[in-house]
């Protein structure tokens, strides 16, 4: 598995789902060794967990008085992709929510193809496992031969309870996990908007789910956690590795996720 940077730049623009505001945001190609750098006003921020902040509703990243947020979809599509190095320019506080899911970055990174390195990329290997518990939310990472991840998401009605087992390369990525949309409960998205949340929220870049089921026809009917899946990922991606071992999720979020990534870091 070598390093692997992207051929040329590529660039989104559009609405954050929680400040509303508009942002442009360019991923250009960088020097192996580079991992992922966020470049915020001419301030560069490392994609590892060392910069995160504790956060329930999405991955923050912060240093010297810039942050992003919302960052956790291009996370896991450059992971999932191969891209271990990329420097991302963003000119505003959160990254675009696009269509809700990480299927607009995977096509553009495969349209415009991967430059590979001949240096190895960093790999995560797990020699024991780890479990890391918040009440009823676990996460035990696992040494495995292959990056793989199973996940059990809980919620109340109407969405209940869904579980994925997935083995993770690019392809199974793209075809399974990218196009699972950001979720939530129109009974929660006035409560958001009220903390000053969900601001560019829509129809077009999340599935909204009222009291009697999804307001928009599902891709699978356990898109939820297909979602969550691609979140982990997202957040694994602040290791600053290939995690090559398995991942049993239980009800886990961002915080967990993050405190798992700094645990790792901790241990690689
Ligand atoms: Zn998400």
């Amino acid at each position: 598995m070598n390093a692997a940077t992207l051929s040329a730049p590529i660039r989104f623009e559009g609405v954050g789902l929680h400040t509303g505001a508009d942002a442009r945001m360019e991923l250009r190609p960088a020097d192996p060794g580079t991992g992922i750098v966020f470049v915020l006003d001419g301030v560069r921020v490392p994609a590892l967990a060392d910069f995160a902040q504790e956060s329930p509703l999405a991955t923050v990243l912060a240093r010297d008085g810039k942050s992003v947020t919302t960052i956790e979809h291009a996370l896991s599509a450059l992971l999932a992709m191969g891209v271990s190095d990329v420097e991302i320019a963003l000119d505003g506080p959160e990254a675009p929510i696009l269509d809700g899911s990480a299927r607009p970055y995977v096509e553009a990174i495969a349209t415009t193809g991967l430059r590979e390195s001949p240096h190895a990329r960093p790999v995560l290997e797990v020699t024991a496992p780890i479990e890391l518990r918040d009440g009823d939310r676990a996460v035990i990472v696992m040494p495995s031969d292959a990056f793989r991840v199973r996940f059990v998401g809980d919620y109340p009605a109407p969405i209940g309870t869904h579980y994925i087992d997935i083995a993770i390369d690019p392809e199974r990525y793209r075809t399974e996990i990218a196009s699972a949309r950001t979720f939530t409960f129109l009974r929660d998205v006035e409560a958001m908007r009220a903390r000053g949340l969900a601001r560019g929220g829509s129809l077009e870049n999340a599935l909204v789910y009222d009291e009697d089921g999804p307001m928009q026809p599902l891709q699978w009917p356990n898109e939820v956690v297909r979602h969550k899946v691609l979140d982990l990922i997202g957040d694994l991606a602040l290791v600053g590795a290939y995690p090559r071992c398995e991942v049993i999720a239980i009800k886990s979020g961002h915080a967990l996720h993050t405190r798992v990534a700094r645990e790792l870091r901790k241990r690689g």
